[in-house]
């Protein structure tokens, strides 16, 4: 598949030919995109869309906190909203926040704490972008995107703008039906007024300190590997961790790639791991697991691109 962009002469982002994604993931590891693309602005990212051919496929990328990009590489175009444009975060009205698809979600968990906006401290326990964040519905200490969501706006692979309403989302536990084409620009997100900047910065800290804990946050990872099987709020709810810890996969390794000791439902890469080797390890644990108590895990973790370079 062919298709050129170097005659936009309006566009004011970065174009890279086969850009390696492993920079881009925690994981550090993956292929190449065929193009990386890193708009400046939106009318930057509708001028790339509305310049591709349709059969060009596109792909987003947040941070890469909750992806693994294979070792084959991303066919097409990879989109990363990033810079400080994308970054911007603004009070709006009474209990309105509003941040652009880049804005770390710890970010917008501190302004809205400067703001007095209760409600989106939670924000801080999970390190990856808001745009990411609303596409997985993402969550932590009992709450989730779906509780401060008010509406998303975005742009379509056509290069057209749109805004969803909450309940156009489809939000369920670490899932939503939010259309494949459609990349976030912005979200419009809702807290309580009344807050103590001073109290709610401290809850941010102390999530901050569980999270370091807890949780291997200093090592290559891509977060929670595999969704509880019960979601929360159910009665006996069975963790992941725990069948996987019962399965006697804790410190369970495949070539470079381990299972944490820290927590086990966390795969790292403990140096030089391919994306195969932490893709076989967690199919490794789901066999282990299925075998030891019938549970059959789902992938959190998104898998995306080719297995090996074509
Ligand atoms: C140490 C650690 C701890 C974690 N703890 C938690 C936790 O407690 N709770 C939790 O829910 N998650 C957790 N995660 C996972 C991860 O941080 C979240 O899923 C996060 O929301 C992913 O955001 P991201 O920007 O990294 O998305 P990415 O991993 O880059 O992408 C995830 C998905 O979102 C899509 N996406 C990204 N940006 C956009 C956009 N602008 N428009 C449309 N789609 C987009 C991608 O295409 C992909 O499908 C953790 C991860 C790590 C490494």
């Amino acid at each position: 598949m062919t298709f050129d962009l170097s005659a936009l002469p309006e566009f004011r982002g970065k174009m890279m030919k086969n850009a390696a994604l492993a920079p881009y993931t925690w994981f550090r590891v993956g292929g190449t995109a065929d193009m990386l693309v890193l708009p400046a602005d939106i009318e930057d990212l509708q001028t790339v869309l509305k310049a591709l051919p349709t059969e060009v496929p596109v792909t987003v990328l947040g941070v890469g906190s909750n992806t693994i990009v294979r070792d084959g590489g991303i066919e097409g175009v990879v989109i990363r909203l990033m810079g400080k444009y994308w970054g911007d975060i603004r009070r709006e009205g009474d209990r309105s926040l509003t941040a652009r698809a880049g804005a770390l979600d710890l970010s917008v968990a501190k302004a809205a704490a400067r703001e007095g906006l209760s409600g989106l401290s939670f924000l801080s326990g999970i390190p990856g972008s808001i745009g990411g964040a609303v596409r997985t519905n993402a969550g932590c200490y009992g709450h989730e995107l779906s509780d401060v969501v008010t509406a998303v706006d975005g742009v379509t692979r056509t290069g057209d703008l749109v805004r969803l309403s909450r309940d156009e989302i489809g939000f369920s536990y670490r899932h939503t039906d939010f259309p494949s084409d459609i990349i976030v620009t912005e979200l419009h997100l809702r807290g309580e007024t009344g807050g103590d900047p001073e109290i709610l910065a401290e809850e941010i800290a102390a999530h901050q300190k569980r999270r370091a804990e807890t949780q291997p946050i200093k090592d290559k990872t891509g977060g929670s590997t595999f969704a509880n099987p019960d979601p929360p709020g159910t009665s006996d709810a069975r963790s992941s961790w725990k069948l996987i810890d019962a399965a006697g996969c804790r410190g369970l390794k495949v070539g470079g790639a381990m299972v944490s000791e820290k927590h086990c439902n966390f795969l790292i890469n403990t140096g030089d791991a391919t994306a195969a080797d932490i893709e076989a390890l967690g199919e490794l644990v789901r066999a282990r697991v299925l075998d030891h108590s019938g549970v059959d895990l789902r992938w959190e973790i998104r898998r995306i691109g080719r297995l090996q370079a074509g």
